[in-house]
């Protein structure tokens, strides 16, 4: 069996289709509670049959670098995305991060279409679309959409056209758990009729974000999901299960965010204009995390870096202030693209989160108490597969899911 090399890993071609579900901020307990319930069934049957473990994600605990480290298999030291939004080193200026030029490895789904492989990615945000679909070739052996955009499909662009007819289901709002669902729906269709190699198919934390693990807006997400798992399974497949990152409460008893406002904070201190605190996990959908995560960059114009990492540290609900040298060789970031200091939060219940300024905070379209993610408290990821697997790498995170689906899975 020939072997496909990427980003200094080898892969074996592998003999059944390798369908790999990005369960998003899929908290380890929302499943073992769904579970617990009777509302899982056919993930049961799975786990029985094969592997009901655990894993870590990569630092920030936030949606695009975790799913970039899943496609590439490295964390983002090779593939460079670090979140959504940053600094561009080039300009100085505050920008998004989804285009596909701040990619800098090739995809495990593009290097193996060129290996002749057939390969499908199905995400439920269009904003994942470009980076997971980068260098892909849309000649027929490729598919790559949205279930946000599904409807705008084309044969040159995602190498299919006619989704929603051919999933069966109306575009789902971008604000809904059908968004999930037309993921995997389509993914179950996919799998049938084109029968590719690579299988990834990514969900959206909306329901996450929302509900805790064990409520019933949760436990209907997760019942609605056994569903497809089980229609997966049954056509034979190597099916792996893991999150991006976990989901943790962050507000306080009375239901209103823990919040540290940490421009605010630097500017009381250091004057303003003298740093700039940067949030990754900020993008256009914020409805629902209000762009609070535990998790943000701080660029310095003046103080000393050890002066504001004292004065960071000495917060309430710090749990980690890094340097940029250090950030990059514990968690594996790209240095070009981190702050003078790296901040994670959280504190004795988890909860801390931070924010730049409370004037910049739109927090009307909160209509749950906070729940989000981005610290370390929010590593922990199931990693779940149909089958037994062997010699799997330690620690065992994320990223390592298309490799153990390829590589560890036991005759
Ligand atoms: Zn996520
Ligand atoms: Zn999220």
């Amino acid at each position: 069996m020939k072997n496909v090399n990427i980003n200094g890993r080898a892969y074996q071609w592998p003999a059944k289709p390798v369908v790999v579900i990005c369960c998003d901020g899929s908290e380890p307990e929302y499943m073992e509670r769904a579970m617990r319930e009777g509302l899982m069934p056919n993930l049961k049957t799975v786990i029985a049959k094969g592997e009901n473990k655990r894993g870590l994600s990569a630092m920030p605990s936030f949606t695009n670098p975790n799913n970039m480290s899943i496609a590439t298999g490295r964390r983002a030291e090779v593939h460079g995305i670090g979140g959504n939004y940053l600094i561009d080193p080039a300009t100085g200026q505050e920008t998004m991060m989804n285009d596909p030029k701040w990619l800098l490895a090739p995809t495990i789904f593009a290097e193996f279409q060129k290996a002749g492989a057939k390969v499908t990615v199905v995400t439920a945000k269009d904003k994942l679309r470009l980076l997971l679909g980068n260098g892909l070739k849309f000649d027929g052996s490729a598919i790559c959409f949205s279930s946000e955009k599904a409807d705008k499909a084309t044969m040159a662009d995602n190498g299919i056209a006619d989704v929603l007819a051919f999933v069966g289901k109306p575009l789902p709002e971008v604000y809904s758990a059908d968004l999930s669902e037309f993921v995997f729906a389509a993914g179950v269709k996919l799998l049938k009729r084109d029968r590719p190699q690579l299988m990834y198919l990514s969900t959206t934390d909306y329901v996450q974000h929302k509900f805790a693990p064990g409520s019933e807006g949760a436990n209907s997400f997760y019942k609605m999901m056994d569903g497809y798992v089980g229609a997966l399974d049954a056509q034979g497949c190597t099916l792996i299960i893991v999150a991006d990152h976990g989901m943790k409460d962050k507000h306080k008893a009375d239901g209103s965010p823990d919040v540290l406002y940490l421009q605010d904070a630097m500017d009381e201190k250091f004057g303003a204009g003298k740093s700039k605190v940067i949030l990754p996990i900020t993008d256009p959908y914020v409805v629902h995390h209000g762009a609070l995560g535990s998790f943000a960059q701080i660029y310095l114009y003046g103080p000393q870096v050890r002066d504001a990492a004292d004065f960071i540290a000495a917060q309430e609900g710090i749990d980690a202030v890094l340097t940029r040298e250090d950030a990059v060789k514990t968690y594996g970031l790209y240095a070009e693209r981190c702050g003078d200091l790296i901040v994670i939060s959280g504190g004795p219940n988890h909860s801390k989160v931070i924010g730049t300024s409370a004037s910049k905070h739109d927090l009307s379209g909160l209509d749950a108490p906070l729940r989000s993610h981005g610290g370390l408290s929010e590593q922990e990821i199931p990693f779940i597969s149909n089958v037994h697997l062997k010699n799997l790498p330690q620690p065992l995170n994320n990223w390592d899911a298309f490799f153990v689906g390829c590589n560890c899975v036991e005759a």
